[in-house]
Order: structure tokens, then C-alpha cells, then sequence
């Protein structure tokens, strides 16, 4: 499982020698106060570190430095608490690696009226310092995220968390490594792509492995790990008669059972931390793996179907953001319509595989046959998911330029139990409706397959998309065609400018 809180962000806080030692003692003050009432905040899940006043060019390239080599530290945030002139930031702010927010905030809520006098005004300036500062950044096209308000304000509180829960995924993905069982589903263009490109920008490295070294691990699986494994399905889910001890399809759970720990072995041996399957590969698998990258996933591995790396990486990253949140996070693909006028909505599942994080209750675990592949019946657990707003997520290239898109969704369920569909599944009316969202989709270029959260929303994925300095469309109740197709066009033109060679 996925752990955040051995996380740091380190809390910075700027100003100058101007002010004399006094005032810089106060100065100090405030910020340990600040970044310690921070560090006890439950929406923010990682450790918040003060840091030491930085007043000189100097000290701001030093701690960038320190920054970059500090293993755990994910990010900064960053304060001018007074005026800190920020020529002197331009040393440290181009070397420096690690993502950072603008904290625009004051250490007194309110402005004392009665008492305020010049030593009140000269202790209390970030209303200028911080935009000193915010120029310095727009000067040099730092994309960043700048949160405005209170430090003790639950709305600057929560977008602070979301920011380091988006910072966390960044950081995973610096140092990612990601297998591919087989190659891509043969002829699909959304899935393919330039893994030197994603390396290059996003930091993790995708390679490919024949199933045939998968097959040796799953080959070397251990009875008595079989047994546990079984064990644990019979605690967890509600196993079908036929697949229990003594049911005539139990060596299909065997087998299911003995691919899940091949894979794991396999994973844990490399230090990855996702893969792909591909149904057109499976040379010496019994069965299409559809309960073991169900279960793994819920473990917080990332994973696509098809040989889909991109959204495989980014269903990683979006574990890693969503980390100890209780909604769920899965392998998503819009599946089939219901394009009634009283409430149109998508039926998003996939042939086997998506996470059990997102369901309802108690998943029940089902075999049944599978028209793809070519092989034995795969096991595999079904269930609906929960239900309440979400979002799907997709990264796709654009050739120049990684491009997320993000739909804001409401998950509904289904009008009808679906006694005869044997596959995890989440029913949504997408944002601001289906017709509008499926077209903004299309004329984005959105994947088919995508990573869906009932924890994250837009804010998180646009975090990490300024994080990543990528392009970022969302899809939500704002959303008009004519808008959006705008937004295409004039994106096009500024990613060619901007990003030249
Ligand atoms: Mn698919």
C-alpha cells in the first residue's frame, strides 16, 4: 500500500535584511507557526518541514540545491511573508527541480484596526511582497499554482492538500518503473506513442517484457501460496459455489490465483510499480489476467489493458494522489450508452479488469467465459461501484505535446441491478451532459480508456498537469462546444510557440 506521510514539503518563507534582526525574529516566528499548524492538518497527508528564512540570493540557491538531492522532500511552499526582492530568487528558482506553491497568505487574518500602526505595517507586507515575488515567477513562465487566503482557512487548507496530494504523484512518477506483458492491442493509435517522450517529460521509464518471463514466475508459484491466496479470497469476497473448495470450477481459481502471484513476484522482483496486459499475448497463460491486475491494482499498482502504458502510468500516479482516501480509484474505459432523454449516462467497465477500490460492497468473485483472448475462462470480480461525483482522466499526445483531459462526472448507478453483466462497473451522467461531454471528448482527442476517481477531482489532475507542464482540458458543467473547440485551436498555437524545439 501506498504510503504519503514519509512525504515532505518544505515550508519556505522569504524576505530581506532590511527590517533589521527584530523583526526578522517575528518574521520567523510566524512561519514556524504557520508551518506547524500545517503539519497537523488532516487534508494535507504529508509531513510539512519548516524551513530556515531565506534572505539572500545565496541561501535561496543553497536551499534549492538542498532541495533538489533531499529524497523525501516532494515539493515547496513558498512565502514571502515580507518583501523579498526577487532578482535574488532567480538563481535559486532556475535550478531548482522540485515542484513548489505559491502560499499567498498573512499571518494575521484580520487587520487590527484600532492597533495597527508603521511596526504592524512593516511586519506584515506579503499583500506586496508575495506579488513581487508572483512577477518574478510569470517573468521567467514558471507554470505554478497560487492559493490566495488565511492560513487557518479551510478552503486554502484543502487546496493546500490537494496540491501536495498532486506534488506526491509528480514525485512517484520521477523514479517510476513500469513493465509491458506483450506489446500494444495490434493496430490502436491512442495507445501507442513515444515512451522516450513520457520518460523525457514525466519522468517514468516503460519497458517491455515477453509473457514468457511472466510465465516462468507463474509456472514457480507454490502450493501453499495458492492456498493463502484462495484463503483470502473466501475473507474477502463472496466466492461462486462453483469456484469454492469442491466446486467443479475451482482449479480456475487455482489458476487465477497462481497468475496473481506470479505477477506480484514478478513486479516485486523488478520494483515496478505498474503494467499492461494485452489479451492478443498470453503464450503460456492459462487464463486473460483479469482478478490479479484487479487485485493489484486495488493494492495501489497502476495498470491498463491492451498494452496502454499512458493511461497506465497515469491510473499509478492517480493511486499515489488518492492515497488513503476511501472512494476508490480504477482503470476506467466508456463502455456502452444510455441515451435516453430522462437522464443519458455511460456504462463504464471493461472486459475484465477494473478495481475493486470503487465498489459498493462486498465484490463477488465470478468466472465466466471471456470472447476474447483465446483462452480457459477467466476468473474475475464483479460488482457497481459506489457512487457520487468523480472524474475520468485521460493523457494522450498530441506528437508536440502530452495533453490531459479530465471529465467531471456524477456516478448514479444503474437505473436496474445488471444480474447478467459479470464485470466490475461504474454508471455516470458525465458533466455538464453526456452529449456535450462525449463530443468535447471526441474533439479533444480523449482516450477510450481512462483512469477514474471518486477521490480526486479536476483540481488534483490540473495540479499535476501544471506540475508536469502540460496541456490540460477539463470537461465539467462550464463546458460549450464552441468554447472548448476555441480552447483547441488556440492551444494548438500556443504550445507550437512555446514550446519551439
Ligand atoms: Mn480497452
Amino acid at each position: 500500500m501506498i504510503d504519503l506521510k514519509h512525504y515532505e514539503v518544505w515550508f519556505v518563507t522569504g524576505s530581506q535584511n532590511l527590517y533589521g534582526p527584530e523583526t526578522l525574529e517575528q518574521v520567523t516566528f510566524h512561519s514556524q507557526t504557520i508551518a506547524s499548524a500545517l503539519d497537523d492538518v488532516k487534508a494535507i497527508p504529508v509531513k510539512i518541514v519548516y524551513k530556515p528564512l531565506v534572505t539572500t540570493p545565496e541561501e535561496i540557491y543553497n536551499l534549492a540545491l538542498e532541495a533538489n538531492s533531499a529524497k523525501n522532500c516532494i515539493g515547496l511552499i513558498l512565502w514571502m511573508h515580507t518583501f523579498s526582492p526577487a532578482k535574488m530568487w532567480i538563481g535559486g528558482l532556475q535550478v531548482l527541480q522540485k515542484p513548489f506553491v505559491h502560499l499567498h497568505t498573512q499571518f494575521n487574518r484580520d487587520i487590527p484596526w484600532a492597533e495597527i500602526d508603521m511596526d504592524f505595517m512593516n511586519l506584515n507586507q506579503s499583500a506586496h511582497g508575495d506579488r513581487e515575488f508572483g512577477f518574478i515567477c510569470s517573468r521567467m513562465r514558471f507554470e505554478r499554482k497560487v492559493i490566495v487566503g488565511h492560513w487557518q482557512d479551510e478552503n486554502v487548507l484543502a487546496r493546500l492538500g490537494t496540491w501536495t496530494r498532486a506534488a506526491c504523484g509528480w514525485h512517484d512518477a520521477q523514479t517510476a518503473r513500469f513493465a509491458r506483458f506483450g506489446d500494444n492491442m495490434r493496430e490502436v493509435a491512442v495507445t501507442d506513442g513515444d515512451k522516450v517522450n513520457a520518460q523525457m517529460r514525466l519522468g517514468y521509464s516503460v519497458n517491455g517484457y515477453g509473457v514468457g518471463d511472466l510465465v516462468r514466475y507463474v509456472n514457480e508459484v507454490s502450493d501453499s501460496e495458492i492456498d493463502r491466496l484462495v484463503r483470502d479470497y473466501d475473507e474477502q469476497y463472496v466466492v461462486a459455489a462453483e469456484l469454492r473448495s469442491g466446486g467443479d470450477r475451482h482449479p480456475s481459481l487455482r489458476d487465477g490465483a497462481r497468475i496473481e502471484m506470479g505477477m506480484r513476484h514478478f513486479l516485486e522482483d523488478g520494483n515496478f510499480q505498474g503494467f499492461t496486459t494485452t489479451f492478443e499475448d498470453l503464450h503460456g497463460l492459462t487464463q486473460l489476467p483479469g482478478l490479479s491486475p484487479q487485485r493489484l491494482m486495488a493494492e495501489g499498482y497502476g495498470f491498463a489493458g491492451e498494452g496502454d502504458w499512458k493511461t497506465m502510468a497515469l491510473v499509478r500516479a492517480m493511486k499515489v494522489m488518492s492515497a488513503g482516501l476511501p472512494g476508490g480509484t480504477s482503470f476506467m474505459e466508456d463502455y456502452t450508452y444510455h441515451l435516453n432523454p430522462d437522464g443519458m449516462k455511460v456504462l463504464g467497465a471493461h472486459m475484465l479488469e477494473v478495481c475493486p477500490s470503487i465498489a459498493a460492497g462486498k465484490p463477488s468473485l465470478e468466472i465466466h467465459p471471456l470472447s476474447i483472448g483465446g483462452k480457459d475462462d477467466p476468473v474475475r470480480l464483479v460488482f457497481d461501484s459506489k457512487t457520487g461525483p468523480a472524474v475520468n482522466a485521460s493523457i494522450v499526445e498530441m506528437g508536440n505535446r502530452l495533453r490531459m483531459v479530465v471529465n467531471a462526472v456524477d456516478t448514479v448507478g444503474p437505473d436496474a441491478p445488471l444480474p447478467k453483466l459479470p464485470v466490475g462497473r461504474a454508471v455516470w451522467a458525465p458533466q455538464p451532459d453526456l452529449k456535450t461531454a462525449a463530443a468535447a471528448w471526441i474533439y479533444a482527442g480523449g482516450a477510450h480508456h481512462t483512469c477514474f476517481s471518486l477521490d480526486l477531482t479536476a483540481e488534483h489532475l490540473e495540479d499535476f498537469a501544471t506540475i508536469a507542464n502540460m496541456e490540460f482540458l477539463l470537461i465539467d458543467k462550464a463546458t460549450t462546444i464552441s468554447g472548448i473547440r476555441k480552447e483547441l485551436r488556440w492551444n494548438d498555437l500556443y504550445y507550437h510557440l512555446a514550446q519551439g524545439l
